[in-house]
């Protein structure tokens, strides 16, 4: 195994995704996955496929790895380089499930009754209102605080578990001496929300039933530019940020993070041209960036030695940084020494 290259001076940044989907989509590259690969100079990163949280709902077990396996070759697609940060499947580091159990045994029903993704995920799959979902939260304290991390980047859905996760860990804190790092959230500097192409006040997600609302990063060039001609807009003709025209505000976003040109210099751009043109552009430029990252998705998942070769090297250093932190949870929490 190479050696864990962490810098002492840097701080510790830790984000995970589930796998669920063929691919991820444009909201997950532009709200998190980007990010993650500019984080990478600045932090010592450790990301990770979210495959223990995936369970929470039912999924059948040959598409899960499957998927697992195709996230995991996006993820290094996307440019996270498995050498110089921990990218490895949460599965493979079981200090994730032990620290969970322990964090557990200080989390009160109350508080897990109170997440409201737990209320709306029990509301979706209202057959399966499993245990994993309800203690969902106490798994992702174990993800972070197992790592000591530093910084959290989360969306405004995941807010309020990171709040319980400095919770459990202020309790825990209290109860046995300091002990773990208080995350904090990473809110990225040009995280943006990415909308629906079919309606713009949905959140762009891989579960949308319209094909068209929804692009994937493994979407072919052809693919991309005609959901984004598709894409809703409204009747006037103005390419212009304003209220009221969420589907135009949308394809500006999108535009201004892939062309880092802000709004006024894209309303300039597309001054007197229609929507059909300023589509087509958003369009061309959205598949231009992504062919890269397709090209080497097909190249990675080809080659599952090097994939075994990376994602194994990943849990074994992500495991060196937790263990340690798992033995002295067991020793202070009273559990007899294992050596
Ligand atoms: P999910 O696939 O919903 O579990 O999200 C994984 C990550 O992608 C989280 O950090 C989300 O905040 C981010 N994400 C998902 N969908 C979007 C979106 N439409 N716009 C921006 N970020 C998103």
């Amino acid at each position: 195994m190479s050696e864990l290259n962490f810098s002492k001076d840097k701080k510790l940044i830790l984000s995970l995704i589930q796998p669920t989907g063929n691919s991820f989509t444009l909201g997950n590259y532009i709200g998190a996955i980007s990010n993650w690969d500019k984080l990478q100079s600045e932090y010592n990163c450790v990301y990770g496929i979210a495959d223990l949280h995936a369970i929470t709902v039912r999924q059948d077990p040959a598409e899960l790895r499957k998927n697992s396996l195709r996230a995991y070759a996006s993820m290094l697609a996307c440019g996270i380089d498995p050498q110089r940060s921990v990218a490895f499947f949460q599965s493979h580091n079981k200090c994730h499930a032990e620290l969970s159990w322990v964090l557990g045994c200080s989390t009160q029903f109350g508080e897990l009754s109170r997440m409201t993704q737990f209320k709306d995920k029990s509301a979706k799959h209202a057959d399966n209102i499993n245990a994993g979902l309800f203690t969902y939260p106490v798994l992702m304290a174990a993800d972070i605080l197992a790592y000591n991390a530093d910084l959290v980047p989360i969306g405004i859905d995941q807010k309020q578990h990171l709040e319980l996760a400095r919770n459990i860990a202020q309790r825990f804190n209290q109860k046995y001496g300091d002990f773990f790092t208080l995350p904090e959230p990473y809110i990225p500097k040009t995280g943006e929300k990415v909308m629906s192409l079919q309606d713009p006040a949905k959140k762009m997600s891989k579960s949308d039933e319209n094909p068209n609302a929804c692009i994937f990063i493994l979407d072919d060039k052809d693919t991309v530019i005609r959901k984004f001609k598709r894409a809703v807009t409204d009747s006037e003709a103005e390419v212009r940020y304003a209220e009221g025209k969420g589907g135009i505000n949308n394809l500006m976003t999108i535009y201004s993070c892939f062309t880092g040109k802000n709004y006024s210099e894209i309303e300039s751009e597309f001054s007197g041209r229609g929507y059909g043109d300023f589509k087509l552009a958003v369009g061309e430029t959205v598949a231009d960036r992504l062919e890269p990252i397709r090209n080497e998705f097909n190249r990675l998942i080809n080659d599952k030695a090097y994939l075994k070769e990376c994602y194994t090297e990943g849990a074994q250093r992500a495991q060196s940084i937790t263990q340690r932190t798992i033995s002295k949870v067991y020793h202070k929490v009273g559990f007899v020494d294992a050596r």
